[in-house]
């Protein structure tokens, strides 16, 4: 195993005695959380390099009912991770995640996920304020790239797991 990213997500959202995700994987494996990073130029070689890992792990913002994985980004790394990259992918998301169809995930990211998101990374686009989203041109949108995922070429390589309860968002 040449490298293994491990997203904060996990503890951040899930920081219970049940679920717990072991770092110690040995002296052979590697590690990257950009969330370590200590500049902006540090990060940003974490999330390239997290491209060509072993396994990555991620949240989700929405999956529809009939298994459509949403995800907006602001600068593309973990939409892309999620898509093409890594060996194998694991998303663990919560069940408030879940919505009806596509067009209700879609919503959901917008105007759920996003202005937490834009909050929690002290950046200030409208939906910050108006609790929606406004399709704004703000220099500090959120939402660069918006990502559907609705099947895989590589059979498993994208794993689910989903945990029942309100967690993140
Ligand atoms: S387009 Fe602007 S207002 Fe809408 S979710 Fe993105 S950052 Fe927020």
């Amino acid at each position: 195993m040449e490298g293994v990213l491990l997203r904060p997500y996990v503890k951040r959202f899930f920081p219970t005695k049940d679920f717990v995700l072991s770092t110690n994987f040995g002296k052979n494996h590697i590690v990257l959380d950009k969330e370590l990073a200590s500049t902006k130029e540090a990060c940003n070689d974490i999330k390239r390099k997290a491209l060509l890992t072993d396994f990555y792990i991620s949240g989700s913002n929405a999956i529809s009912e009939d298994g459509k994985i949403v995800n907006v980004d602001h600068s593309g790394n973990r939409v892309a991770a999620l898509t093409f990259g890594p060996e194998k992918v694991f998303i663990v998301v919560s069940t408030n995640k879940i919505t009806e169809n596509l067009d209700e995930a879609i919503k959901r990211v917008k105007n759920t996920a996003c202005p937490l998101n834009a909050k929690r990374a002290g950046f200030n686009p409208p939906c910050v304020t108006l609790n929606k989203c406004v399709d704004c041109l703000s220099k500090k949108r959120v939402c660069n790239t918006l990502s559907i995922i609705e099947g895989q070429s590589k059979p498993n390589r994208i794993t689910l797991l989903i945990v029942d309860g309100n967690f993140g968002f």
